[in-house]
C-alpha cells in the first residue's frame, strides 16, 4: 500500500489525507498542536459557540458534494447575510446589491460614482504588475478603493491593497481586465463579480468538518516534524518522537515553516518561502445584549474612518445556536497589515478598545462576554512578484519526485481555496504516476 506523509493538519493537510485514503493510501498526519484543524478552531463557553479562526465556508458545489461525500450537513447562512454595511462619517451604511442601490446609496460621492461609471472606457494597464489600490484607482477612482475594495481586501486578507497585487490576490478581477478589458462589461456578461457559491457553517461549527476529516485519519498531535532531508529515493523526517521515512511527503505547514523544513533540500526556496509576509490578528468574540445588531453579515470599517476595528461579523444573526437567549454574539477582528501593533496590546488593552468602537459604531451596551485570540501569523499576503513563490514551488515539486507543497500561501487563502487546492495536489501526484488515475 502506498504510504504518503503529510506535515501540518490544516484543512489543506486533512481534506489532502481524507482523498488519499479514500484512494487507498496510507496516510500519516504529523501536527504540531495538540488539536487538528489549524487555523479552524470552534469554542464554547458561556452558552456562545464561537470561532476563533474562519467563521465561513463560500462553498461551491464541488465543496458541497465533498460535504455530501462526508455526511455532513452544512448549514447556510441566513438570507439577511446578503446584507453587507460599511461604516462611513459615524453611520452604517448598507453596501448597494444592485447599480440603482449603487446610484441612490449615499455610500460614495456623486463625484465617485460617475468615476465609476467611466470604468468601461479605461483601457487594461500594459505595464507592470499593478497594487490592488493602483489597479482601483487607475480603473474605479480612490474613493470606490476606500470605501469599498479596501474594506474588502482587509476582509479577506486583512491586507494593505497597496501591498497586495491585483494579479494573485484578487485574480477574478484581474481576469476580468484581461478578458474583457473592462471589470463592468466583464461583470455584465458573466453575470457576477463575486466569487460563486453559498456561504456555510456546521450546527457546531467549522470544528464539525475537522472533526469529520480526522476520524478515520491517523493525526499524530502534539508532534513537530523537526527537519526533512533526502535518503535516497524518499525522505527522512526528525519528529519530536524519533524519525519516519517515506518515498511521498507532503508539506502543508505555513510559508515560514515550510521553508524551516527545506533547508536541507533546497537553501534557494527555502529563503525565498522565509520572505512571505504573514500579518497579525486579534479575534474578539463579545456576547452582547440583543436589540443593536442588525440583520446581515456583519460590517467593515474603512481606515478612513479612524477607528481600530476593521470589521465586524454579526456571528449570532447567520446561524442559529451561537448565542444564549436574548444576546447577540459579535466576532471583531482588529490588526493586519495597516495596524500590526494590536498584536502586543494586553487582552485588556484590545478589551477596551472594541468595547468603546462598538458603542460608537453599533451603540452596544458593555459584554456580558469577551474572548480574545491573538493569531501572530495569521494570513499570508499575496504582495507584488508573488509568482516568484508559485513559480519556486512549482519548480521544486519538479525538481523533488515524491514531494509536494500545498497550504493556503500557494492558491488562495480562503478554507475554499485550500480544499480545492487539496484536489489539485492530488491531480499532481496521479499525472507523476503516483497514484492509480
Ligand atoms: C482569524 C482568521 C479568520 C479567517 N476567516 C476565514 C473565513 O471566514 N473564511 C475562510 O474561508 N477563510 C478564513 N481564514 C483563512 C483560512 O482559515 C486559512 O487560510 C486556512 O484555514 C489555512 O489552512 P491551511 O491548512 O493551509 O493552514 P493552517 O490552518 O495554518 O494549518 C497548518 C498546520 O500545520 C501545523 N504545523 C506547522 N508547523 C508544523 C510542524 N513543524 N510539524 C507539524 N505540524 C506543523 C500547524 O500547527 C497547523 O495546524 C481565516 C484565517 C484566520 C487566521
Amino acid at each position: 500500500m502506498k504510504r504518503v506523509v503529510i506535515v501540518g493538519s490544516g484543512i489543506s493537510g486533512l481534506s489532502l489525507a481524507f482523498r488519499l485514503k479514500r484512494r487507498g493510501c496510507e496516510v500519516t498526519l504529523y501536527e504540531k498542536e495538540g488539536e487538528a484543524g489549524g487555523n479552524i478552531r470552534t469554542r464554547s463557553e458561556s452558552g456562545y459557540l464561537f470561532e476563533l479562526g474562519p467563521q465561513t465556508i463560500l462553498a461551491d458545489e464541488k465543496i458541497l458534494t465533498f460535504f455530501r461525500e462526508l455526511d455532513l450537513k452544512p448549514l447556510r447562512a441566513e438570507p439577511s447575510s446578503k446584507n453587507r454595511f460599511i461604516y462611513r462619517d459615524g453611520r452604517l451604511v448598507p453596501l448597494p446589491l444592485n447599480p440603482v442601490a449603487f446610484l441612490t446609496s449615499p455610500l460614495l460621492s456623486l463625484k465617485a460614482k460617475l468615476r465609476v461609471l467611466k470604468e468601461p472606457w479605461i483601457p487594461p494597464s500594459a505595464g507592470e504588475e499593478e497594487s490592488v489600490a493602483d489597479f482601483v484607482r487607475r480603473r474605479l477612482g480612490a474613493e470606490f478603493l476606500d470605501y469599498i475594495v479596501a474594506p474588502f481586501v482587509s476582509g479577506v486578507y486583512a491586507g494593505d491593497p497597496e501591498q497586495l497585487s491585483v494579479r494573485y490576490a484578487t485574480r477574478k478581477v484581474y481576469a476580468l481586465e484581461r478578458e474583457f478589458g473592462s471589470l463592468i462589461r466583464g461583470a455584465l456578461k458573466k453575470k457576477a463579480l463575486g466569487p460563486g457559491g453559498v456561504l456555510i457553517s456546521f450546527e457546531g461549527g467549522l470544528r464539525e468538518l475537522v472533526e469529520r476529516l480526522s476520524q478515520e485519519l491517523e493525526v499524530r498531535k502534539s508532534c513537530s516534524v523537526l527537519s526533512v532531508r533526502r535518503k535516497g529515493e524518499g525522505f527522512l523526517l526528525e519528529t519530536c518522537r524519533g524519525e519516519d521515512e517515506t518515498e511521498t511527503l507532503v508539506l502543508s505547514c505555513p510559508a515560514y515553516t515550510t521553508a524551516s523544513l527545506l533547508a536541507e533540500i533546497s537553501g534557494g526556496a527555502s529563503r525565498a518561502f522565509e520572505e512571505i509576509d504573514y500579518v497579525p490578528l486579534v479575534v474578539v468574540n463579545v456576547g452582547v445584549k440583543s436589540g443593536r445588531v442588525p440583520e446581515g453579515f456583519g460590517l467593515l470599517v474603512p481606515r478612513r474612518e479612524g477607528k481600530r476595528i476593521l470589521g465586524v461579523i454579526f456571528s449570532s444573526k447567520l446561524f442559529p445556536g451561537r448565542a444564549p437567549e436574548g444576546r447577540d454574539l459579535l466576532t471583531v477582528y482588529l490588526g493586519g497589515a495597516t495596524d500590526r501593533e494590536v498584536i502586543d496590546l494586553s487582552e485588556e488593552e484590545v478589551t477596551d478598545i472594541v468595547v468603546r468602537e462598538l458603542k460608537d459604531i453599533l451603540n452596544t451596551e458593555d459584554p456580558e462576554f469577551v474572548h480574545v485570540q491573538k493569531w501572530r501569523r495569521a494570513i499570508p499576503q499575496y504582495g507584488i512578484g508573488y509568482g516568484r513563490y508559485l513559480n519556486l514551488a512549482s519548480e521544486l515539486e519538479k525538481s523533488h519526485r515524491g514531494l509536494y507543497l500545498t497550504g493556503n500561501y500557494l492558491s488562495g487563502v480562503s478554507v475554499a481555496d485550500c480544499l480545492r487546492n487539496s484536489e489539485e495536489v492530488l491531480r499532481r501526484m496521479e499525472e507523476a504516476g503516483e497514484l492509480p488515475r
